[in-house]
């Protein structure tokens, strides 16, 4: 018995784990879910809940580039510096990465979803809980632990062969890619040192909560 329920734990078959939970890390019930979620207490991967927001998916934000129309090279270009400012200051402030993906999806659960795998467990723990007294691009990050280390699991497949037919409200993640360009220089045979380079270029898109409330109550006393 013991090892009928190990061979189907976090399957569609286990009545009692959530698999979705499991393979992805996310579920669209969420905390309704009539199965377990099994958060893990270690784990290599965090995830960084709706923190990148599509500009070709409406205006999400004040922020005057939601507003306007894009062409796909600007898309591109937008995205590209996203996932560079994010993964330069994991890796400055927490530790080496393995790989980090971001998800187009459009459901609430998965959206703009990023999960950040490092190599090492501590490194995550350490990230998870930091980054939640952190903000980004002017909100509050919501970090947690992830059950995802195998992004193959994850993925849906007939996204990447550009067959899905639920589009972004598809269960499964589908991963918006980064220019070949960028891949190459960040993590191509002769990248360059992504921590030494990343000071100068740095957006400064994160943020400490502190800061952030010492500048409000800065303004309030004017
Ligand atoms: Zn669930
Ligand atoms: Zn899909």
């Amino acid at each position: 018995m013991a090892e009928f329920l190990a061979s189907i734990f976090g399957t569609e078959k286990d009545k009692v784990n959530c698999s979705f939970y499991y393979k992805i890390g996310a579920c669209r019930h969420g905390d309704r879910c009539s199965r377990i979620h099994n958060k893990p207490t270690f784990s290599q991967t965090v995830v960084l809940k709706n923190i990148y927001h599509n500009p070709q998916n409406g205006a999400q934000s004040v922020d005057g580039f939601y507003l306007a129309k894009h062409s796909d090279v600007e898309i591109q270009e937008h995205f590209d510096n996203f996932y560079e400012d994010v993964l330069v200051e994991m890796e400055d402030k927490y530790g080496e990465i393995e790989e980090m993906n971001i998800c187009d999806n459009l459901g609430d659960h998965l959206a703009g979803n990023v999960y950040v795998k490092f190599r090492r467990e501590e490194d995550a723990e350490k990230a998870a809980e930091d980054l939640n007294n952190r903000w980004f691009g002017g909100r509050p990050i919501y970090a947690e632990l992830s059950p995802v280390t195998d992004f193959r699991e994850a993925c849906c497949r007939q996204y990447e062969n550009d067959e899905c037919i639920r589009s972004g409200f598809c269960n499964f993640m589908h991963l918006k890619t980064i220019s070949r360009d960028l891949r190459r220089e960040l993590f191509g045979r002769n990248k360059r040192d992504r921590r030494s380079e990343s000071r100068c270029r740095r957006r400064r898109s994160f943020s400490p909560k502190r800061e952030r409330r010492r500048s409000k109550s800065r303004k309030k006393e004017k």
